[in-house]
C-alpha cells in the first residue's frame, strides 16, 4: 500500500494508472475509520482494481467553534485497517499541501446549502465542495464512493460532478449501524454512556417516524412533532434540526405523497450527531391497481 503525501506524486501515480487501462477508485475520508467506512471501501472494490482511500480532516469545512482541532485522528491505526482491505494507495496531505499561501477559489452550490446542515454550518458545503473537487483532480478517479449517512452532502456531490462535468461515477451506500441501530461517526467517540444511550433517540426517532408513514401518516408536522418530542424525552440532547424533505432539491415537504427523506441533526453533550432515513408513503390498494394498470398499458 503506497502512503502519498504530495499532491504532484499523487497525480503522476493516478496519470500512471490510467495509462495502464485500471480503474481508479477513491473514497474520500477524515480518518479515524469505522466499519462505515469499511464498507464504503469494500463497495469501491468491486468498482476498480486501483483502490484509493483519502485521509485528511478538511480545515475549511470547519466553521470557527467547531471540533477540528479535537477530531478524533489515528493515523496508524487507519494503515493497518486499510492494509488489511487491500486498498493500494492512501492520499493523506496536511492543510499546507491542500490549501498552501495564497488558497483562494472556493466551489460554492446556490441552493441545496441552503437546507438542513447548511443552515447551521454555513461554511461547511463550501469546504466539502471544495475539498471533493481538488480531490478529484489530484487522486483523478473513475469511480468515487460515499455514504448515505450524509444525505445532504451525497446530494451536493452529486450535483456538483454535473454542474462541473467531471467525468466519475458517484456511488452512494447504504448506512452502518452498531447493532443497537446507531449510526457509527467518529465522532460517537466523543460520547460518554449515558450520552450513548441518549444518542440512540436519533435512530428511534428515524424508525417510529417509518413505522407511523406506514400505518398512513402522511403529515410531516405531526411526524417532526413525535420525533422531536422522543428525542427531547432524552438528557444532553438538543436538536438542530429535523426536517421532512424533497428527495432531490431538499425543499421541505408539508404531505407524504411520494417519497420523503427525513434527516436530522441533533447536539448529544458536544457530539454533533446527524442520521437520516428514507420515508416510503404506504402506496393504497385502489393506487397501487391503477399504477400496475398504467404499467401494464
Ligand atoms: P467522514 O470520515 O466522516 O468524512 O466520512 C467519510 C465517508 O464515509 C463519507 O462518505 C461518509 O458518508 C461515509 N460514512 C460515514 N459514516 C458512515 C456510516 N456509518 N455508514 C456508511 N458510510 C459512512
Amino acid at each position: 500500500m503506497e502512503i502519498i503525501t504530495v499532491i504532484k506524486d499523487m497525480q503522476a501515480r493516478s496519470d500512471k494508472m490510467r495509462q495502464e487501462g485500471k480503474t481508479v477508485v477513491l473514497v474520500p475520508t477524515m480518518g479515524f475509520l469505522h466499519e462505515g467506512h469499511l464498507s464504503l471501501i469494500r463497495e469501491g472494490r468491486a468498482y476498480g482494481e486501483d483502490l484509493v482511500v483519502s485521509i485528511f480532516v478538511n480545515p475549511a469545512q470547519f466553521g470557527p467553534g467547531e471540533d477540528l482541532e479535537s477530531y478524533p485522528r489515528d493515523f496508524e491505526r487507519d494503515l493497518d485497517l486499510l492494509r488489511k482491505e487491500g486498498v493500494t494507495a492512501v492520499f493523506s496531505p496536511d492543510a499546507q499541501e491542500m490549501y498552501g499561501e495564497n488558497f483562494q477559489t472556493f466551489v460554492e452550490l446556490e441552493k441545496l446549502p441552503k437546507h438542513l446542515c447548511g443552515l447551521s454550518r454555513p461554511v461547511f458545503f463550501r469546504g466539502v465542495a471544495t475539498v471533493v473537487t481538488k480531490l478529484f483532480n489530484i487522486v483523478k478517479p473513475h469511480v468515487a464512493i460515499f455514504g448515505e449517512k450524509d444525505y445532504q452532502q451525497l446530494m451536493v456531490i452529486r450535483q456538483l460532478v454535473r454542474d462541473l462535468n467531471f467525468e466519475i461515477k458517484i456511488v452512494g451506500t447504504r448506512t452502518i449501524r452498531e447493532t443497537d441501530g446507531l449510526a457509527m461517526s467518529s465522532r460517537n467517540t466523543y460520547l460518554s454512556e449515558n450520552q450513548r444511550i441518549s444518542a440512540l433517540a436519533l435512530n428511534q426517532s428515524l424508525q417510529k417516524a417509518q413505522e407511523l408513514v406506514e400505518n398512513g401518516q402522511k403529515d410531516t408536522f405531526g411526524i417532526i412533532d413525535t420525533a422531536a418530542r422522543m428525542i427531547r424525552s432524552h438528557r444532553e440532547t438538543e436538536i438542530d434540526y429535523i426536517a421532512i424533505c424533497d428527495p432531490e432539491t431538499l425543499d421541505d415537504m408539508e404531505t407524504i405523497d411520494r417519497p420523503a427523506r427525513m434527516a436530522l441533526a441533533v447536539k448529544v453533550g458536544k457530539a454533533r450527531l446527524i442520521d437520516n432515513i428514507l420515508l416510503k408513503p404506504k402506496v393504497s390498494e385502489s393506487n397501487f391497481k391503477k399504477r400496475s394498470r398504467k404499467a401494464d398499458q
